[in-house]
C-alpha cells in the first residue's frame, strides 16, 4: 500500500509518460518521448529587439532556445514547470541553453544568474522556475549559479495585456543588486536566464541593474521566446 503511494508520488514529479503524446518514457527520457522532444521548433532567428539593445550597451547577446507556439509540446512542457511543480523540466530545458552557450568560445562565464521572482510570487509558487533553468545550465557548463545577488524590490502586476513601451514602464526599477553582492559581481561574465522572454521588458530591466553593478559580459537567455500577444502561458 505504501509502496503504491510513494510510486504515484513519484509519477506525479516525474511523469512516466509523454506530456505530449501520452507514450511510454523510456528510462533515458524526461517528460517528453524522443519524437515530442525532436519536433519542438527552435529559434534560430534573433530577438527583433537584439540589435538595439546590444548597440545601447545594455546587453552584449541574447538567445532563446525554442518558439514557445500554443497547442504544442512546448506548452505543455512549461505548464508543468509553472503550475505542476516538476522543476526538473527546467533542468531539461536549462541543458539546451547550456549547450548552446558551450558553443561559445569567445567568452568564458563565470555565472548565472536566474531573474528572480518577487517574493511574493515565490511564495505563491513555491520555487522559481527560472533557478531550475540555470541549474540546467550549469549541469553543461558547471559554473556557479549566483541566486540572492538580484533583489526584484517591487511586485509587478501581470503584463500580458501591455505592449512592449507599457512593460518597460511596468517592470522600470524593479530590480536591484544587493549590495554586498557588487563585488562578486564586477567584471563578471554572466549568463542571465529565464523562462519565456517576449519583448524582453523584464530580463532587461533586469539585466540594467546588473550592468550597473559592473559585471563583465551578459547574455539573456531563455528556454523560449513567445511572440507578443501569442497569449499566456
Ligand atoms: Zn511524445
Amino acid at each position: 500500500m505504501l509502496k503504491k503511494i510513494f510510486n504515484g508520488f513519484l509519477n506525479f514529479i516525474l511523469p512516466n509518460t509523454c506530456l505530449a503524446c501520452d507514450e511510454p518514457l523510456t528510462g533515458a527520457q524526461n517528460y517528453l518521448c524522443e519524437k515530442c522532444f525532436a519536433a519542438l521548433q527552435r529559434y534560430d532567428e534573433i530577438h527583433p529587439w537584439q540589435k538595439e539593445e546590444i548597440a545601447a550597451g545594455n546587453i552584449d547577446h541574447s538567445m532563446s532556445v525554442f518558439w514557445f507556439r500554443e497547442g504544442t509540446a512546448i506548452q505543455q512542457l512549461f505548464h508543468a514547470l509553472k503550475y505542476q511543480k516538476m522543476q526538473k523540466a527546467g533542468i531539461l530545458l536549462g541543458e539546451e541553453i547550456g549547450k548552446l552557450a558551450a558553443a561559445e568560445k569567445e567568452i568564458k562565464f563565470d555565472l548565472i544568474i536566474p531573474v528572480p521572482l518577487h517574493k511574493a510570487r515565490k511564495r505563491d509558487r513555491t520555487y522559481n522556475q527560472s533557478e531550475s533553468i540555470a541549474e540546467g545550465i550549469n549541469n553543461i557548463l558547471g559554473i556557479e549559479v549566483v541566486t540572492g545577488a538580484v533583489t526584484r524590490s517591487r511586485y509587478t502586476p501581470t503584463q500580458t495585456r501591455l505592449n512592449r513601451s507599457e512593460r518597460k514602464d511596468n517592470v522600470k526599477g524593479a530590480f536591484a543588486v544587493n549590495p554586498e553582492s557588487a563585488q562578486q559581481l564586477r567584471g563578471k561574465n554572466i549568463i542571465l536566464t529565464d523562462d519565456v522572454i517576449t519583448t524582453g521588458a523584464t530580463i532587461l530591466e533586469c539585466a540594467s541593474a546588473l550592468k550597473q553593478a559592473k559585471c563583465g559580459k551578459l547574455w539573456i537567455c531563455s528556454a523560449a521566446y513567445a511572440e507578443l500577444r501569442s497569449g499566456n502561458i
